[in-house]
């Protein structure tokens, strides 16, 4: 479902948005009847405005290399990027990725100017139910939402600025690879770990989603650089007679990337 364009990017949220906000509304009537809906569900709505704000950092850096940035979509899981290529340069995909958890932690630090930080970090916050307890809680989320991003769980943020430092050294190809690898062995471990110690949260299927989202992305690279390898021979071809089975299944055209989540 499309919201409306911010910098010329198409901002949308998936259909599942709906069973978050039900599940908020539901979460806030327990806790304190009509107001308790509207606490939760300006939370709700505070929480997301960040993450756009994390994936306008992406974006915006992005678009300064040239890359087109069609849509941001906000899924109950987080945020996602969705740009038409990734630049290959390590030093571009390092500023673009960097740049998504420093806007979180720029809000952190203007937010603690502002309210000062809540009592009981890091893992025990003390939240009052009043505006500055609020705010203080905004601020945490974004802590938290910066320091998760930078885990090296490719395809989060951490994962790509590791691909990255490895593609300094290796080819694109290669440093995917083991950007990804290193991220499944992660996310399995992650997943567990989460699926132990806070089983009602959302971390278990979130890591689990991006334990598949890593492999995906390496194979459309995969494909990516088999398709260009394909055109580079087709090109060729140009000069010198061809041989029909060499036209034999083309690879299909890369898919979108996508950027993400949060
Ligand atoms: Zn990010």
């Amino acid at each position: 479902m499309n919201l409306f364009r911010i910098f010329g990017i198409q901002l949308a949220v998936h259909a599942s948005f709906v069973l978050l906000l039900a599940y908020t509304a539901w979460e806030g009537w327990q806790d304190g009847g009509w107001a308790g809906i509207a606490i939760s569900i300006a939370l709700t709505i505070v929480f997301f405005i960040c993450v756009v704000l994390h994936e306008l950092g992406h974006s915006l850096t992005a678009m300064r290399y040239g890359v087109r940035v069609p849509r941001i979509l906000l899924m109950p899981i987080g945020g996602m990027a969705e740009f038409d290529r990734i630049p290959r340069q390590p030093s571009a995909e390092f500023i673009i990725t960097i740049n998504g958890p420093l806007v979180n932690f720029a809000i952190v630090l203007i937010l603690w100017a502002v309210v000062g930080r809540p009592a009981g970090l890091p893992f025990h916050p003390h939240i009052e139910e009043s505006l500055k307890g609020y705010t203080q809680l905004v601020l945490y989320w974004n802590a938290l939402m910066g320091c998760f991003n930078l885990l090296p769980v490719f395809p989060m943020d951490g994962g790509r600025i590791l691909r990255a430092i490895l593609a300094t050294r290796l080819t694109y190809l290669q440093a995917t690879f083991w950007a990804a690898r290193i991220g499944q062995v992660l996310a399995i471990a992650l997943a567990g770990t989460s699926l132990y110690f806070w089983p009602k949260s959302m971390l278990p299927i979130l890591f689990t989603f991006i334990y598949f989202a890593g492999g995906a992305e390496y194979k459309s690279v995969l494909r990516r650089e088999q398709h260009e390898a394909y055109c580079a021979e087709m090109a060729k071809h140009v000069t010198t007679p061809v041989k029909s089975s060499d036209y034999d299944e083309p690879p299909s055209p890369p898919p979108l990337i996508t950027h993400g989540p949060n």
